[in-house]
């Protein structure tokens, strides 16, 4: 990316070549920064792209891991998890910068002091000393170089000698060291024992407090008064793991520059806002009150007056209205919540696209939604064209410039200009023998790697992602064996030749999706090997999904697979990423497919299944009988049927939880309630692609609106109307995603600050 953004990518590699080196073997070499574990993360490194394209003063903050998520193998099936050691030849790309280290402190007590006023003094607490390493962000073609700043925790006092006569003093040196360098050791700890949820808790105080201390004294290092914050730094905490930047900001300001309480909640709430990135119950955190008085008592009593406080402003509003006060609580019934700190403590909440967002205020928060109706705002997220096109599908940005001209990395919506252009023969050609090309080089590597052989010509099929019961990879699987089993028993079938690949992580700790990994992969496994069905179908399970993999991918997808129940994905940016390459989306009314439907219209794109509002009214119902489905649909009986009849290699008794989570445990995720849908769906996808002119000017019409999914957007509307942040360049043509936000920029009504940095925390970057 550094190569691109700079302008000298060819270059390097006609440089390169002189010496007898591929500039793509080098690239090949670099391993992805262990940073994040999937969307959120690589939505961030997105966001830091566009920024620095499009010449804000945007910074991310985030953890060095010694140790990323883990590397996937599968091994006889099964996944198998290595860990993830991406420092091991270094990282050139980051700058240690010692001299701007903070101190973090944990534990220990807080007493108070009366000396004119009121003041609290921290005491026999563990120091930990927070070292910064700064990756570089290089604009696209200008003169902006941002920072992610990556913050790694390192032992700080050294008094302790280690000798033989002063053997405990050694061993506790021993101990302190090993506990402050678990805190920067591994991405997302397993948080079911009490010592890994301490530790997560260590994490998420140690990357808000250093980050803000470097905030502070970046503010202070300019010159500028503290009592203007809000004027000067916007902090955005992106999903829920900072919102301890709220009560620690007010540390920072009250306890260690001497602001009251009042004029410190101002600044606080003016500079912070957050992004909610999902409603899934997991992620919407709590902690014991406890373990937060124990690990970090000073943030416990600030959080405490935070909730007081907002407590007496609900009572005033609602008076004798416990339920509701008791409900909406930053702290209630010994666990402090952390999603309410975050909306309580930012002067903006987000959602990630419209679906969600409508979600979040109707829903999931409609309490606070009602209290402070006008912090609610959406934000459909976007991905970075510069890589995912650009970068990942040269020929593909060649005959873009050639057809709508160079400046379309700049202005992401000439992509428009493709359209006049989408069912004329000769581009259609050159975009057909690109995507050959592509299928092809991915054929090949499949078959280096797992000898299987795929025909470049059959449909390629990708469901890439975590996986899930939300994403619904069984939805998927389940319909291949349905076509398996359709082949079976009419093997002179005439189906298009299909090529189903999967790829993607389960969370350690999670047993069903790791079966569904080897269950999909038996299934592989039995219709590859299966002469009756000879090239008709093939499946493959790719392993270690990580963005390497994705962009091998991305260019040589015809459909892509966004199945999740409606709902449930927040956004997604699989899906746009996909189709800035061309694929065509079999997806259903879930978050980001539902805009891009709008904008590639419903001939460009395949939808399905119950929509969110049908699936949220099902929810509240309690559910509904999966046996009814089972006893209704033979070809739903089928299937399962043969999960525990031994139709696979490993036993009956193999895949009985996956079968006892559809039939014994009401089918949560409702795959079998949207499954005639999805074969319905299906069977549109392949009466599309039989017409291959049809399909051609379906995949060029999705590159053509796929401008609107850019980051640029996003991030010009974060910019413009959460930061309040003046570009150094005019406002674009952003095709913006929300009528409100283009008419508010056609008059541009927004106050603009000065001088302004935006700072990004989260818990994990990619
Ligand atoms: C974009 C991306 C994701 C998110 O994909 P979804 O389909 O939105 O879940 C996950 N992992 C990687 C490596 C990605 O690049």
């Amino acid at each position: 990316m550094y190569l691109i953004n700079l302008g000298i990518r060819d270059t390097v590699a006609a440089a390169l070549f002189d010496l007898g080196v591929d500039l793509g073997a080098v690239e090949d070499v670099e391993e992805d920064p262990g940073l994040g574990n999937g969307g959120l993360g690589r939505l961030a490194a997105c966001y830091l792209d566009s920024m620095a394209a499009e010449n804000l003063p945007g910074h991310g903050c985030g953890l060095r891991y010694r140790y990323g998520f883990f590397e996937q193998g599968i091994v006889d099936g099964r996944q198998i998890e290595v860990p993830d050691d991406w420092l091991k030849t270094g990282f050139i790309y980051e700058f240690r910068r010692p001299e701007e280290a903070v101190e973090v402190r944990f534990g220990g007590t807080v007493t108070t002091e009366i000396n004119g006023k009121l003041s609290y003094r921290h005491e026999n607490y563990e120091s930990v000393l927070a070292v910064p390493y700064d990756v570089p962000f290089v604009g696209y073609r200008n003169d902006t170089v941002n920072a992610l700043r990556l913050w790694s925790a390192e032992p700080h006092r050294t008094e302790f000698v280690c000798s033989a006569t002063r053997r405990n003093d050694c061993l506790k040196t021993i101990d302190y060291k090993n506990a402050v360098e678990a805190i920067t050791s591994i991405l997302y700890p397993d948080d079911s024992t009490r010592d890994g949820r301490v530790l997560r808790l260590k994490q998420q105080y140690f990357l808000t407090s250093a980050s803000l201390q470097a905030i502070l004294h970046d503010i202070d290092r300019r010159g500028l008064p503290l009592a203007g914050l809000s004027d000067h730094v916007a902090i955005h905490i992106n999903d829920t793991h900072p919102a301890l930047a709220v009560p620690e900001l007010m540390r920072l300001l009250i306890d260690e520059r001497g602001f009251g309480w009042d004029e410190a909640w101002q600044l606080t709430v003016g500079a912070i806002s957050y992004t909610n990135h999902t409603i899934l119950p997991e992620a919407l955190e709590t902690w014991p009150a406890d373990l937060f008085q124990e690990l970090l008592p000073r943030i416990h009593i600030i959080v405490n007056e935070i909730n007081e406080r907002f407590c007496r402003e609900l009572w005033q509003r609602y008076p004798g209205d416990w339920d509701r006060i008791r409900a909406m609580a930053v702290l209630a019934d010994g666990a402090v919540r952390m999603a309410h700190l975050a909306i309580v403590g930012s002067h903006s909440v987000n959602g990630v696209a419209q679906l969600h967002t409508r979600i979040l205020k109707e829903r999931v928060m409609s309490d606070f939604h009602r209290f402070y109706p006008d912090r609610f705002n959406n934000k459909t997220n976007g991905v970075t064209h510069r890589r995912f096109l650009a970068k990942t599908n040269p020929q593909l940005a060649e005959l873009i410039a050639g057809t709508v001209g160079p400046d379309w990395i700049t202005f992401p919506c000439d992509l428009l200009g493709l359209l006049p252009h989408a069912d004329d023969p000769a581009f259609q050609d050159k975009l057909a023998a690109i995507r050959r090309h592509h299928k092809s080089k991915l054929a090949a590597l499949v078959r280096d790697n797992t000898g299987v052989r795929l025909d470049p010509d059959a449909l390629f099929d990708t469901h890439v992602k975590r996986i899930h019961g939300y994403k619904r990879q069984l939805m998927n699987a389940f319909h291949i064996m349905h076509l398996y089993n359709r082949l079976k028993a009419d093997p002179g079938l005439d189906i298009a030749p299909r090529v189903f690949l999967f790829g993607g992580k389960a969370a350690p700790a999670y047993q069903l999706a790791k079966l569904a990994i080897k269950f999909i992969t038996a299934l592989a496994g039995v219709i590859n090997n299966d002469k009756t069905v000879g090239d008709k179908l093939k499946v493959v399970f790719l392993e270690n999904y990580n963005v390497s993999l994705l962009e091998l991918l991305l260019p040589a997808t015809d459909v892509n697979e966004q199945i999740p129940t409606a709902s449930r994905e927040a956004c997604g940016t699989g899906n746009m990423k996909f189709i800035m390459n061309g694929s065509v989306i079999i997806g259903t009314l879930d978050g980001g497919n539902i805009e891009i439907m709008n904008a590639v219209g419903e001939d460009n794109i395949v939808t399905f299944g119950l929509t969110a509002d049908e699936v949220l009214t099902l929810y509240e119902r309690g559910g509904y009988n999966p046996w009814d489905v089972y006893n209704a649909d033979p070809r739903v009986k089928t299937v399962l049927d043969q999960l525990v009849s031994g139709f696979l290699p490993g036993g009956p008794d193999e895949y009985r939880p996956i079968f006892d989570s559809f039939l014994h445990h009401g089918d949560h995720f409702l795959v079998l309630k949207d499954f005639a849908a999805y074969v319905d769906a299906q069977k549109e996808i392949e009466r599309r692609w039989r017409d291959r002119r049809r399909w051609l000017g379906m995949c060029a019409r999705n590159i053509a609106h796929s401008g609107k999914f850019s980051g640029d957007r996003t991030f010009t509307e974060y910019a413009l109307d959460i930061w309040r942040l003046r570009p150094d360049t005019p406002v674009r043509c952003y095709c913006s995603a929300d009528e409100d936000f283009a008419r508010s920029q056609s008059g541009c009504i927004l106050p603009r600050r000065p001088a302004l940095q935006a700072t990004l925390t989260n818990a994990a970057y990619n």
